[in-house]
């Protein structure tokens, strides 16, 4: 069984819809079990969150206009996708319920919520994968439609309940044991609480890799807009290349660290069970794109990645000269207020942390501050180098900071993880930074 994921571009226009048929009614395809796991629209979800925000900013009239103006560009896809008038009628219905539904969440006078913006925020999907199935419909491809509220849960820490959505899934399969071609919503879910959630922006894949975790699926496929990992953020850097191999921990330690082309969970639930996930382009299906797996082919640099708005948190001590038991202390705080820590070095007197969710981070400051001194930089960015085994080869740091002589490095982190150095910056210089990296370790 196979776990197909589109993501937002790749269903983000009637001829896109259009092309994901082809992409996954293959010959090789067709005769097998497979789960489609679609995104919003592009730019649906972004709109969604510009509504909740006017919203939240009891700015009704700006939100009512948003509200039209979106519903007008899905009432043009049913013209461009559809070809009878019956499936026209039934989408143009479905339209009038969600649309309906979003303005009884956006009424003047009750209260908007966080419960309320994550039902509005479910919509995009929700939309995406009902137009789809009557696409299918019209064209006569057999399919099922999933409901992954049914199916998708997350616990009381926002964590994915693997075992809950096994279990699940598999009961709503069962219903269709003669059925091949099953599509589902990414994105999202039920929380601990019963009530719609999701699993935060660019959460898709990271449902496919759950879904495909949950059904043992022989490989996770990621459709997007770009053909596979490339070695450098193709959005700030001139010239990037796509990786062909690269092992589970690489690409979890890219996707962690800001490669937008997967969520930073996306990895985990698909390494859990040694599923390989392959990253393909709708544009250009022929590439090769990215295999991840357990293995990847060379032991050399692969790529490089950067996570902004990263917060420096610098604790100074006395009580740390020659003390045990301090840093117990000091993680004990940011345990406490739920914040994960990211980078961390140590000298005599000092430790330096980096932060990305500073939600709690002036509870933290306070109860740091009884036993320290401490200092915040905030928009500062992580720059990741990754690779196989990079710890165990002479020459690779020297590579690394040979490359940046003229960039003002903050932290450094080598050592803690064998696929992976560090280097804590100023976002201001993140640019310059994957630049040089790129001239410097791939001569791009
Ligand atoms: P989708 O909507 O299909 O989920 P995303 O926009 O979330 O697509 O992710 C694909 C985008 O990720 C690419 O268009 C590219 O700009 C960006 N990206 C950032 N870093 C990388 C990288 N290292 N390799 C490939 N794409 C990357
Ligand atoms: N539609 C959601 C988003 O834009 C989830 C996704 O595309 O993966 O964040
Ligand atoms: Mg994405």
């Amino acid at each position: 069984m196979k776990v197909l994921k589109f993501g937002g571009t790749s269903v983000g226009s009637a001829e896109r819809m259009k092309g994901v048929n082809e992409l996954i009614n293959t010959e090789e395809l067709k005769s097998q079990q497979r789960i489609i796991v679609l995104s919003a629209m592009s730019g649906t979800t972004n709109n969604l969150v510009h509504i909740s925000e006017l919203l939240y900013a009891k700015n009704y009239p700006q939100a009512a206009l948003v509200i039209t103006e979106m519903e007008l560009k899905y009432r043009k896809v049913i013209g461009e996708l559809y070809q009878t008038d019956e499936i026209k009628e039934k989408v143009s219905h479905l339209l009038d319920t969600h649309f309906g539904h979003i303005r009884t969440l956006a009424k003047e006078k009750e209260r908007f919520s966080s419960l309320k913006e994550r039902i509005l925020l479910a919509k995009g999907e929700q939309l995406s994968t009902a137009m789809f199935q009557y696409f299918l419909e019209e064209n006569k491809v057999k399919s099922v439609l999933l409901d992954a509220l049914e199916f998708m849960r997350i616990d009381e820490n926002n964590e994915p309940e693997l075992d809950f959505i096994s279990e699940n899934l598999k009961i709503e399969l069962e219903k269709y044991p003669d059925n091949l071609l099953f599509i589902t919503q990414g994105y999202i879910c039920k929380n601990s609480f019963g009530e719609t959630d999701n699993l935060k922006r660019g959460g898709s894949d990271y449902s496919a890799s759950l879904i495909g975790a949950a059904i043992y699926a022989d490989e996770i496929q990621i459709w997007t807009d770009i053909d596979g990992m490339h070695n450098n953020d193709p959005r700030v850097v001139d010239k990037t290349v796509p990786i062909a191999e690269l092992s589970f921990d690489e690409a979890a330690e890219l996707a962690y660290f800001g490669a937008k082309i997967l969520h930073p969970s996306t990895i985990t639930p698909a390494k859990a069970r040694n599923i390989p996930v392959r990253l393909l382009n709708t544009m250009a299906p022929e590439m090769k794109g990215t295999v991840i797996a357990s293995k990847s082919a060379s032991s050399d640099i692969k790529a490089i990645a950067a996570k902004d708005n990263i917060t420096m948190v610098n604790i100074r001590s006395t009580r740390m000269l020659l003390a045990y038991g301090f840093l117990r202390t000091l993680f004990a705080v940011f345990e406490k207020y739920k914040t994960p820590i990211d980078m961390i070095t140590t000298s005599e007197i000092c430790v330096s942390v980096t932060i990305d969710n500073t939600t709690n981070l002036d509870k933290i400051i306070a109860e740091l501050g009884e036993f320290s001194s401490v200092e915040i930089t905030d928009n500062q960015s992580i720059i990741c180098v990754v690779g196989d085994s990079m710890g165990e080869h002479i020459g690779y740091a020297n590579k690394i900071f040979s490359s940046l002589e003229h960039v003002l490095i903050k932290m450094i982190s080598y050592g803690g993880s064998k696929n992976n150095v560090s280097i804590l910056i100023d976002s201001k210089d993140k640019k310059d930074t994957l630049q040089a990296l790129n001239k410097g370790l791939f001569n791009l």
